[in-house]
């Protein structure tokens, strides 16, 4: 075999290593044109997960196709046997034996469940976020896959939009930061080990700036927001050496993602140098149709591949339109031969062309999913994704010694929905739920009791229908109440179902559903001590809430280990250190909402003594956030002295002591944020620029020192052209976006 290799995979193979460039060379010289397109065309497997080949009508034909080399990758082929069966079919017998690339919806998890991606952002942890990922790309090694959609770096900034869920939030900083461990996660040292699997960078670009957070909506956005807001994370997953990227479903400023020459063969190809492949949208190439940009499947298929998206994910344009778009001269044969060559690559990284069989390994997969260790991996980072929102006369953590206590909602006794949407393969029902963890931690002597209290959901929420939410029944109420009364300490769950959010999920309304708050309130009335579990993948509006429940932990989708991680934290194994990466509204009509806003030309505050009373504001609800992004309390309390800053050659030295006055070891991330007061192009009034996160004593005094640079204080001009302006710049510091100390200083680079 001219192109195979008889070297083993070696540590070193990238999609950017020169020798496997050349075996690609190789191999394509030998390849048809009906080949090479072969390639560029991903099939579903089958929507049932139950093998490779769907049985319908077009099994025989997708068999047939494989069989001649004319599939390069599959989607939802699920385990190590039926991967096994699907490759043997395009090894076997396809004249040129080129192996299949398995590539799957990896999202937080795959058999063991981590918190959502929301949710890992909220720990602030570059570590949390790598560990869950390789723990993530362990499992799905072991049953087959090679490639996860996953990482979702979409800066998301409106908590209608249901993928808010699969996002690292608000921030562009945190973002990049997270987006980074995500694909090293994945990815591991490696490519050519088969414990890693390639990460996909999506969706690019812009798919989080949905109008009114409606998803799949259009996308109309300024150059600058779209080069200091949206980019960054991409930037830094491509920096990071992210094999693939996908393209998006919305268009932006008129022209549909996986249309765009600028985004896909400008800024990422080009600008950015990516070496690696772009795969469409599930069917993102023919929906160009819809979108008025393309007449016809064939249209958009000449489009797409001119614009650069290199592989056809359900659009079958590729297919069956390129061949006649190539003899037409429409579509230049060198735009296919990138495509191919970049999908080549990964291939051949991955180690398939040595062994198309190594991630196919029925013991590997029986030994690896679920494995103890990935289920107390998944535990330690649920941990560490909990927000404390509020905990008045420190009523956490409560003593594992607790004569009573009241377990209320039906969120607190679900199994399932802890494990969020987007959930891989796990297996229904197998969430740890907050019932048995507060069971399993408390004393012998303690007594649990569970009430349902309210009905969210009945579980219908499949794909196609809506959510059936409950409003009405309230016949779950009285044995609550009756339960919360007669316990010493009530631990009560609220929040939304999970399928409430993820894709195809935008809300309109953003406050809790149904009669839960009701039930609350009641509850309230009847118990002081109760302890609010919010399980969510979106920021939610619940001022009431915040306003009358004395303790308050955000929990989101924890995942497999969810009632086991949410029960370390309110019996202080755990001290709470998570942070928001979203603000928290008081109504959904302040979303979209995002700290760093800019300043109006009008005061932020009313201000009669001016005389100005127009000023920026909702004359029914609050302008500010209800929980502020970063903001995230602790069982210890910290204080900031001694903040300054120096300048220095292009930036400045900023040190600041934190104390942790408390009786208890606690950690906190020290965030550092920037105002560029004054600028050529205005700036927001602040913008995260680095944070770092540590462990102090109780008692103890740390000094922390960030080194900030010219890319800390400048931002994208026209053009594309990163700079820092000379002038005054704020920088700011503290423990959350709100409550910051600020020293002005002049800089000049
Ligand atoms: C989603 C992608 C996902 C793909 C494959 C699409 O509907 O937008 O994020 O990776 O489906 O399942």
């Amino acid at each position: 075999i001219i192109f195979g290799s008889c070297t083993p995979a070696t540590e070193t193979n990238t999609i950017s290593d020169k020798t496997i460039s050349y075996k690609v060379d190789s191999l394509m010289s030998l390849m048809t044109l009906a080949e090479k397109i072969g390639q560029t065309n991903m099939f579903n497997g089958t929507w049932e997960f139950t093998g490779p080949i769907p049985a319908d009508n077009s099994s025989q034909e997708k068999a047939e196709q494989i069989k001649n080399g004319m599939v390069g990758a599959m989607i939802n082929v699920l385990s190590a046997k039926a991967t096994r069966e699907a490759q043997k079919m395009a090894v076997e017998n396809s004249r040129l034996g080129i192996p299949l690339l398995f590539g799957y919806d990896v999202i937080h998890g795959y058999k063991t469940m981590l918190p959502v991606p929301l949710a890992q952002a909220a720990s602030w942890s570059e570590d949390a976020a790598r560990q869950g990922a390789e723990i993530a790309a362990r499992e799905a090694a072991s049953a087959g896959q090679h490639w996860t959609f996953s990482p979702m770096i979409d800066v998301s900034r409106d908590a209608r939009w249901g993928r808010i869920m699969e996002s690292a939030g608000e921030d562009p900083y945190l973002s990049s930061v997270m987006a980074r461990a995500w694909v090293q996660g994945y990815q591991g040292k490696s490519l050519a080990d088969p414990v890693s699997i390639a990460a996909c960078a999506k969706h690019f670009a812009a798919y989080g700036f949905a109008e009114a957070g409606r998803d799949y909506n259009t996308v109309d956005i300024s150059d600058q927001t779209l080069y200091n807001v949206v980019f960054p994370p991409f930037k830094a997953a491509s920096d990071a050496g992210v094999a693939t990227f996908m393209n998006a479903f919305n268009e932006i400023n008129g022209v549909p993602a996986t249309g765009s020459t600028f985004l896909q063969r400008d800024i990422l190809k080009g600008a950015w140098g990516f070496e690696g492949f772009m795969v469409s949208d599930w069917g993102s190439i023919g929906e160009m149709v819809t979108h008025g940009f393309a007449r016809d499947n064939k249209h958009a298929a000449e489009l797409a591949m001119n614009a650069g998206s290199d592989m056809d994910m359900e659009s079958r344009a590729y297919e069956r339109e390129l061949e006649g778009l190539i003899t037409e001269g429409k579509v230049d044969i060198v735009a296919l031969d990138d495509a191919v060559k970049r999908i080549l690559k990964l291939k051949y990284a991955l180690g398939l062309f040595e062994d198309p069989y190594r991630y196919c390994d029925e013991q590997r997969e029986k030994e690896t999913l679920l494995a103890v260790e990935n289920l107390q991996g998944a535990r330690e980072i649920a941990r560490k994704t909990m927000v404390l929102f509020k905990n008045e006369n420190n009523i956490l953590p409560l003593s594992k010694e607790v004569k009573s206590v009241a377990v209320i909602g039906q969120l607190a006794g679900s199994k399932d929905i802890p494990l969020g949407n987007w959930r891989g393969q796990a297996v229904t029902n197998s969430a740890v739920s907050l019932l048995e963890g507060v069971q399993s931690a408390v004393s012998d002597q303690s007594k649990v009791a569970f009430a349902e209290g309210y009905i969210l959901s009945t579980g219908t929420r499949d794909f196609i229908h809506e959510l059936d939410i409950q409003p009405g029944d309230e016949s779950g109420f009285a044995e609550a109440i009756r339960l919360a009364k007669s316990s010493e300490v009530v631990i009560m769950a609220v929040g939304e179902d999970c399928f409430q959010t993820g894709e195809g999920r935008s809300q309109a309304d953003i406050a809790l559903k149904g009669n839960q708050q009701q039930l609350l309130m009641e509850v309230l009335k009847v118990n002081k001590n109760v302890i609010v579990v919010l399980m969510n993948g979106r920021p939610l509006a619940i001022p009431e809430v915040m306003d009358q429940a004395p303790a308050i932990i955000e929990a989101w989708f924890a995942g497999s280990e969810a009632g086991n991680a949410i029960a370390d934290v309110i019996f202080g194994d755990y001290n709470p250190s998570g942070k928001l990466p979203v603000s928290f509204p008081h109504h959904v009509g302040q979303e979209p909402l995002h700290y760093d806003r800019k300043n109006t030309g009008r005061p932020v505050t009313n201000d009669f003594d001016s005389g100005l009373v127009f000023w920026s504001h909702y004359t029914d609800a609050p302008t500010e956030s209800l929980l502020p992004f970063g903001f995230g309390l602790s069982y210890s309390t910290f204080e900031y002295s001694n903040f300054s800053v120096t300048p220095k050659e292009k930036g400045a030295t900023v040190t600041v002591d934190v104390t942790n006055s408390s009786k208890i070891d606690g950690t906190e991330t020290v965030q550092v944020y920037v105002r560029d007061v004054v600028a050529t192009v205005t700036q927001p009034v602040k913008r995260l620029v680095d944070f770092q996160q540590m462990e102090v004593s109780a008692g103890e005094t740390r000094k922390v020192t960030f080194d900030l640079s010219e890319e800390d204080f400048g931002f994208y001009h026209k053009n594309y052209d990163f700079y820092a302006e000379d002038g005054v710049f704020d920088v700011m510091i503290g423990g959350n976006s709100r409550d910051l100390q600020s020293i002005g200083v002049t800089l000049s680079f």
